[in-house]
């Protein structure tokens, strides 16, 4: 199987959704659905591909605003989400008081779940729980790359600062769920983080979170101010 991953984004947030698809099958999944949804209509249209499912790593608004137009453009495609935040898609329930948006209702939703496998199409992703950033955040791991929605930002680990969301939780995820991954998945190029400037190619994206947290965790100590912070967090987890 030959796995080709394209990200648009989008202007305002600079948040990116990614398109995954098996160039074999030409099967293919959205991953979060951005502010500009008409960018991804457009590759998906170039690609020739069939979209079987839209996978949400959680329901910040920045990466579900795109879903009303994506799925008018698609058609009725399941809608992937952690059941955390299940209510903010199927309801339409704002996740942060701080941004009380509502998205409309969506019907076709399913469930992604810690440790079962998501399949859709020819494309299987493992799914890790990794809440924190918001409840019921997810990384997708689908070979060799990982999506680690907000858990993780670009050269940074995620916000946490929200009134849902747990600082503790979101480095105990990324500490039991991400570090523990095997080493050489824990590669800058596999890291497909959601905010980065400008619309990039996975393998023009690198990000060097995972490889710094290693650094900074490794018995040899840390270094840095950044990595010293980390370690004093990691230590209270
Ligand atoms: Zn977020
Ligand atoms: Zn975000």
């Amino acid at each position: 199987m030959s796995i080709r991953i394209t990200a648009t984004a989008d202007r305002r947030y600079g948040t990116n959704s990614y398109l995954v698809e098996d160039e074999d099958t030409k099967d293919a999944v959205v991953i979060d659905a951005n502010f500009e949804p008409e960018q991804m209509v457009r590759l998906i249209r170039e690609r020739g591909v069939t979209v079987r499912a839209i996978l949400l790593t959680h329901t910040d608004v920045d990466h579900v605003a795109g879903l009303a137009e994506l799925l008018q453009s698609l058609g009725p495609v399941p809608v992937a989400v952690h059941d955390a935040e299940r209510a903010v898609i199927l309801e339409g329930k704002p996740l942060r008081s701080e941004f009380a948006i509502a998205t409309p209702p969506i019907g076709n939703v399913v469930s992604l779940e810690e440790g079962k496998p998501f399949q859709a199409g020819s494309l299987e992703f493992e799914v890790l729980h990794t809440p924190g950033h918001s409840p019921g955040g997810v990384t997708l791991r689908i070979g060799d790359a990982l999506f680690t929605g907000d858990a993780l930002f670009a050269g940074s680990v995620g916000r946490s600062d929200f009134r849902n969301s747990d600082g503790r939780a979101l480095l105990h995820g990324i500490k039991t769920r991400l570090l523990t991954l095997p080493e050489e998945l824990q590669q800058e190029e596999h890291v497909c983080s959601v905010h980065l400037s400008g619309s990039k190619r996975l393998d023009q994206s690198p990000d060097r979170l995972l490889v710094y947290l290693k650094t900074a965790l490794s018995p040899n100590g840390p270094s840095g101010p950044l990595a010293h912070y980390l370690v004093a967090i990691f230590e209270l987890c």
